[in-house]
């Protein structure tokens, strides 16, 4: 297609603004109409468990001004609707010749008729942080990523903190049991209760009460089970879903002309032949270049080393990569030191390395990755040899 005259972009969070940035840093001159359903200009994200649950900061936005990118931002609208050529919002329709989707994900909530808070938009985090203070009792549901840094931070501002989980260590379905378990005693090391193999029936007014019969009284609750992509709007349309929308390896959705990033979309991914969905920053920053690039009628691939980082109970934790569990796991150092690296080995070759305050060993490992990550697996279990020199050529 020729460069299109009217793009319209859906989802004002990072993957959308983004978008638009790269749209225009790409000299297009056309019109961009960016949608949010949010009453907020796009901001970030994974400050809201960090420095703005612990008082640090406030304000997340993206950029500052918004003007400067030409665009018709179009915030607290909501797209409900999605016909050949025109989106419909619930308070217009709007006719396009390119069209992204980057409606991100939203977070899975529990039964029962007590008041539960999640932890998703800057709103969220104000209500949360407002009632984070000494001596409050917060149950959290969920060791995962953001269950584990909305402890570390209500623990630091003196709340009585209690997370719940459903499986036998934390992480588990994000990382693994392996590495889960090494993370146990951080909750208790910041004074934070660590409840393992609790389902949890319901939230209720006032607690929680447990599958087994057991309750958990809380002043506050927050649900950090996971999130599902923000995509029911489009059920019925043409975009395929599947694991959100179901784009290629160039982002192209179902639909010709239209295009998806970000925690909504599943992507092709050559690298590691399956399709692929993640819910990290870095995707969302980096998958609009080439969006941006194939609405201006390029044919660029996406295909990352994907990168994750979170930061809980003191520690820098990062992870590139992607394994599955019949990856063969290997240690550099010992994961009861404050510094010590993981790595994941399909036969020879190096598919995922987590690190834990080794910044240096995560981008080695990435740079190895990208090569095709052929490694000497002892080589790599020694933490003595830096983790580039592990790497074999082929
Ligand atoms: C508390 C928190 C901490 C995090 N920490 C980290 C971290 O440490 N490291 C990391 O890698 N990642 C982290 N993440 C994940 C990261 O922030 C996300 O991957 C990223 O925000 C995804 O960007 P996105 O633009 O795809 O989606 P979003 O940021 O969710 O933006 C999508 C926007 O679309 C809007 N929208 C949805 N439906 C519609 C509709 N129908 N019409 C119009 N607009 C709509 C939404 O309201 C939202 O504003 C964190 C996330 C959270 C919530």
């Amino acid at each position: 297609m020729a460069e299109p005259a009217r793009v319209v972009i859906v989802g004002a969070g990072l993957a959308g603004l983004r978008v638009a940035e790269e749209l225009r840093a790409r000299d297009y001159r056309g019109s961009i109409t960016l949608i949010g359903a949010e009453d907020r200009p796009p901001y970030d994200r994974p400050p809201l468990s960090k420095k703005v649950m612990i008082g640090e900061l406030d304000d997340t936005s993206l950029r500052a001004d918004m003007d400067s990118l030409g665009t018709d931002l179009r915030l607290a609208e909501r797209a409900v609707g999605l016909g050949a050529g025109v989106l419909r919002t619930d308070q217009a329709e709007y006719a396009w010749e390119a069209l992204v989707l980057a409606t991100g994900a939203n977070p899975v909530t529990l039964a029962g008729s007590g008041p539960q808070h999640v932890l998703r938009t800057l709103d969220d985090a104000l209500k949360i942080r407002a009632v984070l203070t000494q001596g409050t009792t917060l149950a959290i549901v969920g060791a995962g990523w953001i269950g584990a840094e909305l402890a570390t931070a209500a623990a630091r501002r003196g709340c009585h903190v209690t997370v719940l989980e459903a499986a036998s260590t934390p992480l588990a379905s994000a990382v693994g049991a392996d590495i889960g378990r090494v993370t146990i005693p951080w909750y208790a090391e910041a004074g934070v209760e660590l409840r393992l193999n609790e389902n949890v029936a319901a939230i209720e007014p006032g607690g929680i009460a447990l599958a087994g019969g057991g309750w958990v009284s809380a002043d506050l609750i927050v649900t950090a089970v996971g999130v599902r992509p923000a995509v029911s709007w489009l059920t019925g349309s043409e975009v395929r879903l599947d694991n959100g929308i179901a784009a290629d390896g160039q982002l192209r959705t179902s639909v010709p002309n239209v295009f998806a990033a970000g925690d909504c979309a599943s992507f092709w991914s050559a690298r590691y032949q399956r399709q692929l969905r993640f819910e990290h920053w870095d995707v969302a920053l980096h998958a609009p270049e080439v969006v941006a690039a194939n609405v201006l009628g390029g044919s660029t691939e996406y295909d990352p080393v994907p990168y994750f980082w979170s930061e809980q109970f003191g520690r820098m934790v990062q992870y590139v990569g992607f394994h599955g569990s019949a990856d063969r796991l290997i240690w550099r150092g010992r994961p009861t030191d404050a510094k010590w690296a993981a790595c994941w080995l399909a036969g020879d070759r190096l598919v995922a390395t987590l690190t834990v305050g080794l910044p240096r060993d995560l981008i080695q490992a990435r740079r190895l990755m990208e090569a095709g990550g052929l490694v000497d697996p002892a080589k790599l279990a020694d933490a003595g040899i830096a983790v580039r020199d592990s790497g074999i050529a082929g």
